[in-house]
């Protein structure tokens, strides 16, 4: 019996790049644009836009697991790297082991996109044109640190505290 090898993760970009044409009643693919993971000026690994993305539309959702909210302030506890939504009173998504690229949206003061709780969906919208090679961004207001975190996103209005 031959040993089997362990297969290589699929990247992000290529997911969201090579999304074949879908048919009637298929899931909608998690990034409706092209999206690229890499090193963050920010923080860790940041998104960033691959094409153009126009003001106002949807960029995609972070996916991941469906776990009750109180479970996922237990997993998220001491994290310094949290992927993790809250989306209704009672569930969160947990994107932890999601290969989603979206769950590596960073916080800026000084954001080009927004994220909007929908219908127990976490939803990334641009909230101005985002040329491509911009790291798309997000003000998550008041997050778990709890303004323990020195924010870096540099921004000229930054809060300097997450
Ligand atoms: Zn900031």
């Amino acid at each position: 019996m031959p040993r089997l090898s362990s297969v290589a993760p699929v990247p992000a970009a290529a997911v969201a790049t090579e999304a074949p044409a879908r048919r009637k009643g298929e899931p909608q693919p998690a990034e409706r644009f092209a999206l690229t993971v890499d090193k963050s000026p920010i923080d860790g690994l940041g998104v960033f836009a691959a094409e153009p993305i126009p003001a106002r539309l949807k960029i995609g959702e972070m996916r991941g697991e469906i776990v009750p909210v109180r479970e996922a302030r237990r997993r998220i506890e001491g994290r310094r790297r949290i992927h993790v939504v809250e989306v209704t009173d009672k569930t969160a998504i947990d994107a932890t082991k999601s290969d989603c690229a979206l769950r590596h949206v960073n916080h800026s003061c000084a954001p080009n996109a927004v994220l909007r709780i929908r219908q127990g969906r976490a939803e990334f919208y641009a909230i101005r044109d985002i040329a491509p090679g911009e790291e798309i961004c997000a003000d998550y207001g008041e997050s778990h640190h709890e303004g323990r975190l020195r924010c870096r996103c540099g921004a000229p209005n930054c809060k300097g505290r997450l």
